[in-house]
């Protein structure tokens, strides 16, 4: 009898951000899905499949800055769901460059009230991820750095059991 190998339960999800650390990630499959196929089980990655499921993970990375109340209660339905928060990239980890309007004076953000603000249902400023949620690990960078990824992947992995 075959004991099924245990997998490392993984989401993905970005909000507001130019998805570069997304492109990243994908890049490196051309090198590791092999390996990671019978490592990881990718339950949410939008990236990667259409039927996406936001149950139980061990491991949610999370890129991009947070711009709306629906971003929010994301978030913090993620949370919820997972064991771990990784923060991905400047804009989840410092909110920069995506919070840029911030520090936008009053005629700037006369100018984006109507046309952006108002008709997307925005927050008046952008937030980071620890400003709504306890992160646990963080990859800054802008984009993230690879070999972050790949070292914090490999430490996941051994911490969660998958593999020793
Ligand atoms: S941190 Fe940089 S690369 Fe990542 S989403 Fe933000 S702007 Fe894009």
């Amino acid at each position: 009898m075959t004991t099924e190998q245990k997998k490392l339960r993984v989401g993905w999800f970005t909000f507001t951000c130019c998805e570069d650390s997304t492109v990243i990630f994908t890049e490196l499959l051309n090198d590791h899905w092999q390996e990671w196929k019978k490592l990881i089980d990718f339950r949410h990655a939008r990236v990667l499949k259409s039927h996406n499921v936001l149950d139980e993970l061990d491991v949610a990375f999370v890129e991009g800055a947070l711009s709306s109340q629906a971003h929010i209660d994301k978030l913090k339905e993620i949370r919820q769901k997972s064991k771990k928060i990784v923060a991905v990239g400047s804009c989840a980890v410092v909110g920069l460059p995506s919070a840029q309007r911030n520090t936008f004076g009053p005629e700037d953000i006369e100018a984006i009230r109507e046309p952006y603000l108002e008709k997307f249902n925005y927050l008046p400023k952008v937030l980071k991820l620890a400003e709504v949620v306890k992160i646990d690990a963080q990859l800054p960078g802008c984009p993230m750095d690879p070999k972050a990824f790949l070292k914090l992947v490999g430490e996941m992995l051994k911490e969660f059991n998958i593999t020793s």
